[in-house]
């Protein structure tokens, strides 16, 4: 059998090594941490680098779905969520640092994992790899692949929010509340008066930021001072929206929401607020909102430029690369977008790689699912202009227009019958 290689253990290359190793099957998991980081990311495998939110829970949601199915198929991501949720709405949020020791834990107990902790900057074309080393892939790997395609990468920028502690903030100027009392969400509000938030708006936008020429951002995850730029009233229609938010019966202006981010209760988020502010001029600028006068940060707002392939001309549905069909590529740098999706296709190349090992016809997922649109979405789309994409129901491959709890029923179907055809075969 040929060696199995994962490169990157991220939330990608996690869940490829994991459940590969679960199944029987050796593998050598490379990653340049602790050797080399980033601004993002520490020691650990599995590091969630921005928000600690895996969004919603929900079955009749995009992303609820994906989740589901990767749950269903055996996801370590999910199984690490079990354990280190924190009260979030309806949506998932974890305690980073719990969420990625439990998935740390579970690579290095693993026999079948070998680590090797090194910067991969060239393949080894003999070995079966699953490439998953995200937008931020070191530049040395970046232009073996140029080598390799004979393709730029392609690129967009991307920014971060900033984490503060709890114990600095003034709570008495705040209220808790989730979203319509939806969930067991502990988030913590501080409303903001019309003069208030026009006061705010127009510091955002007078900041100063890091990168001031201008560069393609990811719409969906824009930097609020980028937001703000766009008309007074877009955050209050975005991430300061007050709807369900009302207290006493009085709906705020505009509301400003701190998620928790840690089980211990001691971290907060401030939701949306990804930022390419100078670290000066966020502390300044956010430590005018009411309660925040003396906020500490224990982490602040950065920006970063992602890199990924044009999978449409480069990948086979497989997640294979065209030009090369023993490397695969998964996660972020494949493409998708998003924690959720970056781990779900890092699974879905280890199942691929399984039935390339088992010497078995291949059997792509079922195109309906969630999981299988995505990669879908990949492979079939205009190799000009590609963007990266979230689970979105817009890209579903329905036969026919369903319900979306027929969608989850049939998902979930369909994805059992699937997966029992690859694992019953035995290994070689
Ligand atoms: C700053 C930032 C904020 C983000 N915020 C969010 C968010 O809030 N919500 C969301 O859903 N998504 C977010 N994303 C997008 C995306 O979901 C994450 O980047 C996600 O972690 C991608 O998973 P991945 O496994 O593809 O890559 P990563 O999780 O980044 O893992 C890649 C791994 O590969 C390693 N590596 C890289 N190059 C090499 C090399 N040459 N040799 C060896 N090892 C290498 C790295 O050390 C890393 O461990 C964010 C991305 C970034 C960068």
């Amino acid at each position: 059998m040929k060696k199995i290689n994962i490169i990157g253990g991220g939330l990608a290359g996690s869940e490829a090594a994991y459940f590969l190793a679960s199944n029987g099957i050796k593998v050598t998991l490379y990653d340049q941490k602790p050797k080399l980081g980033s601004a993002f990311h520490s020691t650990n495998f599995g590091e969630l680098v921005c928000s600690n939110s895996l969004k919603s829970l929900k079955h009749d949601n995009a992303c609820g779905l994906l989740k589901a199915e990767i749950a269903q198929m055996g996801s370590l991501i999910m199984e690490a969520s079990q354990v280190s949720s924190v009260p979030s709405g309806q949506d998932l949020a974890v305690d980073r640092n719990v969420f990625s020791q439990y998935i740390t834990d579970k690579i290095k107990k693993s026999p079948n994992i070998d680590i090797v902790s090194q910067v991969v900057s060239s393949l080894d074309e003999n070995d079966i790899n699953i490439v998953c080393t995200g937008p931020l892939t070191d530049s040395s790997l970046c232009e073996y692949f140029q080598k390799l395609l004979g393709e730029d990468m392609l690129s967009f920028f991307d920014a971060a929010a900033p984490l503060v502690e709890l114990s600095s903030l003034d709570t008495s100027k705040m209220y808790v509340k989730s979203r319509y009392d939806k969930g067991s969400g502990k988030y913590l509000n501080i409303p903001l008066s019309k003069e208030e938030y026009i006061k705010f708006v127009n510091d955002l936008i007078s900041a100063q930021r890091v990168i001031l020429h201008d560069f393609e951002h990811f719409e969906g995850c824009l930097p609020v001072e980028v937001m703000a730029k766009r008309g007074i009233n877009t955050l209050r229609y975005g991430p300061l929206k007050s709807r369900g938010l009302e207290t006493d019966n009085i709906k705020p202006y505009a509301v400003v929401q701190l998620r928790q981010d840690n089980i211990a209760g001691t971290l907060y988020g401030m939701v949306g607020f990804q930022t390419n502010l100078k670290y000066g001029e966020q502390k300044r600028v956010f430590s005018t909102l009411p309660g925040m006068e003396k906020a500490k940060f224990a982490r602040y707002g950065l920006m970063h430029l992602n890199k990924y392939i044009c999978a449409p001309k480069l990948l086979n549905r497989d997640l294979s690369l065209k030009k090369s069909p023993d490397t695969f590529v998964a996660g972020q740098f494949s493409g998708v977008e998003g924690y959720v999706e970056s781990a779900a296709s890092g699974l879905l190349a280890a199942y691929y790689v399984m039935q390339r090992i088992k010497g078995q016809v291949f059997e792509p997922i079922p195109i309906y699912t969630m999981l299988g649109s995505l990669v879908n979405y990949l492979v079939m789309s205009s190799p000009k202009n590609f963007a990266p994409i979230n689970a979105i129901y817009g890209i579903l491959q329905l036969p026919i227009k369903q319900d979306k709890i027929t969608i989850y029923n049939n998902s979930m179907e369909a994805i059992a019958k699937w997966r029992e055809k690859i694992l019953q075969k035995p290994l070689p």
